[in-house]
């Protein structure tokens, strides 16, 4: 079957076609500047991107074009648009009502409707990228693929703030998690790599993209992770905090003068690796800064893998020991310098691992401990459109 993957913000659109039999990409790309002017890059397996201004009033404009793209004579990757036998649409929160991913219906988007202020900037944006394709493919099933959702088996001791119980019960104030599809899908890559059954497996997975997190997956369930009711608890990312302590924020919110959305701006856009270096979010730009002798940039990456090792030591003991520990995405996939300063403040625990693999692996798939470890670490490349494509399967 060929599976169309959505995934929806508030102003752009990314997407893929999947053939799910060979799990190959047969087209994919996104469309930009939605609402404002209107961009799609559109890129067949095999051809370079193609690049095309056009208006795009809203997000039924981008999927028309998307869906024209993908039939077009010349690039086209499908022959006609009854080829798409689902589409499946990554949706950011769940909240408590979605513990797997969902087909479609006018009651889950009422339910998924009902989690949007729990998600005010995402949630909204699924929505309407849905709307957009039911719109346009009318009789074609569709299935939501809740970021979320991985993260529900957690035990209540976990997700719990220590706040008043009423603001769970009245508000459903809890950590809730994100990143639940990638860190599900290399979970159990994981297991296949190491020869492990899923679900008598301890793994920690680390997903350090510009948004980071991190996971402890237990015999097959998520047990506690670092992002909260939104992703910006946690581990220091690209421009987010991360743990702060609420006083601090106060703090600088009255010496800046800032109302709560400014305090919050502050922390989601401003802050991280690029508010601490002042250098910028990439890594790739921190490590050339620090190597040219940037103090700050060398100071945000020490900090960074510091807060990445904090995390993986507790859920070493929240799960009474670990088999594995993986890395994955932008950074964990393509960033030897992280993964071997994180590995060396575990080493206590004989975490051991190969420098010289290590060094070499940048965005493959490899075993980096060495035959000594008493963990076992690897790099896992994360592939979230295509987990989505296979849950979309699965429920179609
Ligand atoms: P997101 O999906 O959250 O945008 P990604 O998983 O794509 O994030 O990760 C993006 C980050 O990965 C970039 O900011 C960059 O710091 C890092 N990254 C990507 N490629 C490389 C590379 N080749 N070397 C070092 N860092 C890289």
């Amino acid at each position: 079957m060929k599976v169309l993957v959505i995934n929806c913000g508030s102003s752009s659109l990314k997407y893929q076609v999947i053939d799910s039999d060979s799990e190959q990409v047969l087209a994919k790309g996104l469309c930009e500047r939605i609402g404002i002017d209107g961009r799609l890059v559109y890129q067949k397996a095999g051809l370079d991107k193609e690049i095309t201004d056009a208006p795009m009033p809203t997000h039924k404009e981008a999927v028309q074009m998307v869906l024209d793209a993908l039939v077009n004579e010349k690039t086209g990757a499908l022959s006609d648009l009854s080829e798409i036998g689902a589409v499946g649409h990554r949706v950011v929160h769940g909240g408590e009502k979605f513990t797997t991913s969902t087909l479609i219906t006018e009651d889950m988007i009422k339910a998924v409707e009902e989690c949007n202020d729990l998600a005010p900037l995402h949630n909204p944006a699924n929505i309407i990228g849905i709307r957009a394709c039911q719109a346009l493919m009318p009789n074609v099933p569709m299935v939501g693929v809740f970021d979320t959702a991985f993260h529900q088996t957690m035990p209540k001791k976990a997700y719990m703030y220590g706040v008043p119980y009423e603001c769970y019960e009245n508000y459903k104030v809890r950590k809730y998690g994100f990143h639940g599809t990638s860190h599900s899908f290399v979970s159990k890559r994981v297991a296949e790599v190491n020869g492990t059954p899923y679900d008598a497996t301890k793994t920690i997975v680390c997903h350090l993209g510009n948004g980071a997190s991190i996971c402890a997956v237990e015999n097959g369930k998520s047990v506690d992770t670092s992002m909260g009711l939104s992703p910006l608890e946690g581990l220091i990312m690209g421009t987010r905090s991360g743990d702060i302590d609420p006083s601090a924020v106060e703090f600088i919110a009255k010496k800046e003068n800032l109302d709560m959305a400014g305090a919050m701006n502050l922390l989601n856009k401003k802050s991280g690796v690029e508010g601490i270096s002042g250098v910028s979010s990439d890594f790739r730009d921190l490590i050339k800064a620090k190597e040219e002798g940037n103090e700050r940039a060398a100071l945000a990456l020490d900090m960074f893998s510091y807060r990445v090792a904090k995390y993986v030591g507790s859920y070493i003991t929240a799960m009474n020991g670990v088999d594995v520990i993986a890395f994955t995405a932008g950074i964990g996939e393509n960033t030897p310098t992280v993964r071997k300063a994180v590995c060396d403040y575990l080493g206590y625990m004989g975490v051991e691992i190969d420098d010289q693999i290590n060094d070499a692996v940048h965005g493959d798939e490899k075993l980096i401990s060495t035959p000594a470890s008493k963990v076992k670490v690897y790099v896992i490349p994360t592939n979230e459109e295509l987990a989505i494509a296979r849950e979309t399967v699965a429920l179609v």
